[in-house]
């Protein structure tokens, strides 16, 4: 596995706009790149992209699972004078919206726009533009059309519930760094591609395999959607917490041992390590203060399952996240390990 590949379907991955309840264009991208593998796909009710592979020994199966469903908003309230209030779809951080540009999927079509605080212009509003709040009650967008109140607005097909997805800016520096507002988890789901592609292209695991690509993450409702009731153990591909305080590294793969959620099985976590040990793949181990994933989702559906959590260390998530190409490799080579494992 070469990291430039992963950084390309990376960068596939991130240009499809997947907001959760609409993920299915990137859910399609990962459904057509597995197919094109050779690996059986089928996709569950709900739209989660699920290969499974068989195993040539016995045992329980297990799955891999990774999210391409993102961050979005959608239209909470077309306001008197035209512009848009939102309501956030998952734990999208209103402040480092300011200044987004973004699309209104409307019954009309799509319409581009602004996200700015009520007061935006620093000419008309001077000290008020740097004092005013920057929460989802404050926010707005200002839509490129010409309209100057609530009727043109409607004119247009523009509906409270409409999604209101935003530019991804994803950008590939010199260094290796990939910088995108949604690294979270689309990083993960082209590690796991190139895991996928790598697993192809060998032996068979010894269990019987699940690539899972989960649609409804973001909102806690993703995983076990589209898994065999022969699933014991289900590992969360994800992005790991970079901060001041925290282990995880944009150079590094973090096997996580604790989130919001609670501690993941100690059991699984070990195996990861010594995965990572055997085919020395850089890793670290940290907890993550403010997450869950879809694995504990699983789990709290009341599966009766082993949990683990592995991903490549993402700064400043949630927000203007990057990573860097040597934790996209780390991760991807951790899966295949982990596909492999006797
Ligand atoms: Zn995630």
């Amino acid at each position: 596995m070469q990291p430039e590949e992963i950084v390309r379907d990376l960068m596939e991955l991130l240009a499809v706009p997947s907001p959760t309840g609409r993920a299915e264009a990137a859910a399609d991208l990962c459904a057509e790149r597995l197919a094109g593998y050779g690996l059986p796909v089928t996709r569950s009710a709900r739209g989660a992209v699920v290969a499974k592979i068989a195993g040539t020994g016995g045992g329980p199966a297990r799955a891999l699972t990774a999210h391409v469903d993102t961050l979005a908003a959608v239209v909470a309230e077309v306001m008197a004078d035209g512009r848009l209030r939102l309501s956030p779809v998952g734990g999208l951080p209103a402040l480092s919206c300011d200044g987004a540009y973004v699309e209104v999927w409307s019954r009309g079509g799509s319409v581009t726009g602004t996200i700015l605080p009520e007061h935006a212009s620093a000419h008309v509003f001077g000290p008020r533009y740097e004092e005013q709040r920057r929460t989802w009650q404050e926010m707005r967008v200002r839509l490129d059309l010409d309209v100057k109140d609530r009727e043109g607005v409607l004119a247009a097909g523009i509906r409270p519930g409409d999604f209101v997805v935003l530019d991804p800016r994803a950008v590939v520096t010199p260094a290796g760094f990939v910088k995108s507002r949604f690294l979270d988890d689309k990083a993960c789901a082209a590690a796991l591609l190139a895991a996928a592609g790598e697993l192809a292209r060998g032996p068979r695991p010894a269990r019987t395999t699940y690539l899972h690509f989960s649609v409804y993450e973001e909102v806690g409702q993703g995983a076990p959607a589209g898994l065999g009731a022969d699933v014991e153990e289900i590992v969360a591909v994800d992005m790991a917490a970079v901060g001041a305080g925290q282990a995880s590294d944009e150079h590094l793969v973090t096997i996580c041992a604790k989130d919001s959620g609670g501690p993941y099985d100690w059991s699984v976590r070990a195996r990861l390590r010594a995965l990572a040990e055997q085919a020395g793949i850089p890793y670290v181990e940290d907890i993550y203060p403010y997450y869950a994933s879809d694995a504990t989702a699983a789990a709290r559906s009341g599966r009766d399952i082993r949990i683990g959590l592995f991903g490549p260390g993402v700064d400043a998530s949630h927000t203007h996240e990057r990573t860097h190409q040597d934790a996209l490799l780390a991760t991807a080579q951790l899966a295949v390990a982990y596909m492999r494992e006797e």
